[in-house]
């Protein structure tokens, strides 16, 4: 048997059941020309990527392997593999994902290895085989069945590298290109990248306070793993094993929103149309370019909105609080379409993950499958008063508002009837907007 093994959303040699598997074995990752030239050149999640392609290239030699880097469409690639028995790759549930690997198994025999998910989208189903649509039920059903799930560490089998029989290809980081980022036409940017097991060991010994503390804004109580789960640069079961070994301390918020990652991706499989449109509602927002633009300056003159676009802007990341709250707003306040939002989100943050991203998005516009009720509109003001009582996260972000006392930050009667120097006034009043939306 020989074997195309296709690194995608599994960026790692570590307990990575693409090696389970032994043989004579080519691994690939491909620089997919479809994504990558829509994307501008300084696109950070790229650097992230690409930094993580390197490593897995250098750890693959260490076991007598290597990984052949590629820059294009995935099926002109794999033209040239015809010499091969299958493709092994980790799942991937998103409409373009499924397209892609349904014409790739047109053309070799295509077999995806459970790995970006705990669950497979058909293992956690009703009694009568249908799937879940309320998140609590699937949660419990999944809870139930994980203590009799596999999650030991898969063993790296004995691998012979295939030779190469195809020539006229290009790849990276052979011959005269050169393994670096503008090989594909991007530029380096200046990102943080930290070893995940260092962020889940340090997560691990604050997990008790994760309950409490994980919406407070300025106490880093989070993982901060979701980039690393997106690209699978760790191993879900090596968090899970991680979990499980701790004696007495508090896991189950924390897993319970690892489930909810899975749980998304699974209404992403069961309705494949949710990607685009509502479950609920036919309502989609109203168009308004200027409230759009606003938005995406990070100009609405909502304190807590403004800060979390600015850590996107700035980093590819918001805290989760933040989200909720900035697309709340988005769709609710500014009744904004989500699908614009959506698109917004997915084009700055570093963790993007179309399940999540679509899914949180009709959650918060109250149209998704399981969404929280049309009526229930977040004020921007208390969650702000509540969480970042002392404007330190709102301080960090939008340095305008340095000299203002916390106080007013959360006060919407004192930013509307104040000048504050290189700072706008909030854009709507938001009771009046909420009444409007609902
Ligand atoms: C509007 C909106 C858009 C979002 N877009 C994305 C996205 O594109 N990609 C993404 O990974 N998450 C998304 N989320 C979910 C959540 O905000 C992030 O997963 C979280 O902020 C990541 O930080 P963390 O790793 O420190 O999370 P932790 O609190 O440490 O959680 C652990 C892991 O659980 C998963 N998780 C946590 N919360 C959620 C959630 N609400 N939904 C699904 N999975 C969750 C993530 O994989 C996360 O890494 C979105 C949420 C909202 C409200």
């Amino acid at each position: 048997m020989k074997r195309i093994l296709w690194f995608t959303r599994d960026l790692r040699v570590e307990d990575n059941p693409l090696l389970s598997l032994g043989g004579e074995v080519l691994p690939i990752f491909i620089f997919d020309e479809h994504i990558l030239k829509k994307l501008p050149q300084n696109d950070k999640r790229v650097t992230f990527i690409f930094y993580h392609v390197v490593k897995l290239k250098s750890d693959l030699q260490k076991i007598g392997l290597d990984l052949k880097i590629f820059y294009g469409k995935p099926e002109e690639i794999f033209e040239y593999f015809s010499g091969f028995d299958e493709v092994v790759a980790s799942g991937d549930y998103d409409s373009y994902a499924r397209e892609r690997d349904a014409k790739i198994s047109r053309m070799l025999h295509f077999r995806y290895l459970n790995d970006t998910y705990i669950f497979k989208p058909k293992e956690v189903l009703k009694d009568n085989g249908e799937p879940y649509f309320v998140f609590t039920p699937f949660y419990k059903k999944a809870r139930a069945a994980l203590p009799s799930k596999n999650i030991d560490e898969v063993k790296i089998a004995e691998h012979i590298l295939a030779k190469e029989d195809y020539k006229g290809i290009q790849k990276i980081g052979e011959g005269r290109v050169a393994l670096e980022l503008k090989s594909i036409g991007f530029v380096k940017e200046n990102i943080e990248i930290v070893t995940p097991h260092v962020k889940l060991e340090e997560f691990l010994k604050k997990i008790d306070a994760y309950k409490e503390m994980r919406d407070y804004l300025a106490t880093n109580a989070t993982s901060c793993l979701s980039v690393d789960l997106r690209f699978g640069t760790i191993s879900m079961r090596a968090i899970l094993r991680a979990l499980f070994s701790l004696k007495g301390a508090e896991i189950e918020p924390f897993f319970r929103q690892l489930i909810f990652r899975d749980f998304y991706a699974y209404l992403f499989f069961h309705i494949p149309t949710l990607e685009t449109k509502n479950y609920k509602y036919s309502f989609n927002g109203i168009e308004d370019n200027e409230k759009f633009k606003v938005f995406c300056e990070a100009k609405t003159g909502v304190p807590i909105v403004d800060a979390g676009v600015r850590e996107l802007l700035d980093t590819g990341g918001m805290h989760n609080r933040v989200r909720m709250v900035a697309a709340s707003f988005f769709t609710k306040d500014l009744l904004l379409p989500w699908q614009w939002g959506e698109r917004f989100f997915a084009s700055h943050l570093l963790d993007y993950d179309s399940a999540s991203n679509v899914l949180s998005w009709q959650w918060s516009a109250g149209t998704g499958v399981d969404p929280q009720p049309y009526f229930r509109v977040f004020n921007p003001y208390l969650q702000s008063k509540k969480f970042d009582k002392e404007a330190l996260y709102i301080k960090k972000w939008l340095p305008a508002l340095a000299h203002i006392a916390p106080k007013f930050l959360h006060d919407e009667a004192y930013l509307l009837n104040n000048t504050i120097a290189e700072y706008p006034k909030p854009i709507v009043v938001h009771k009046e907007a909420a009444k409007k939306a609902v």
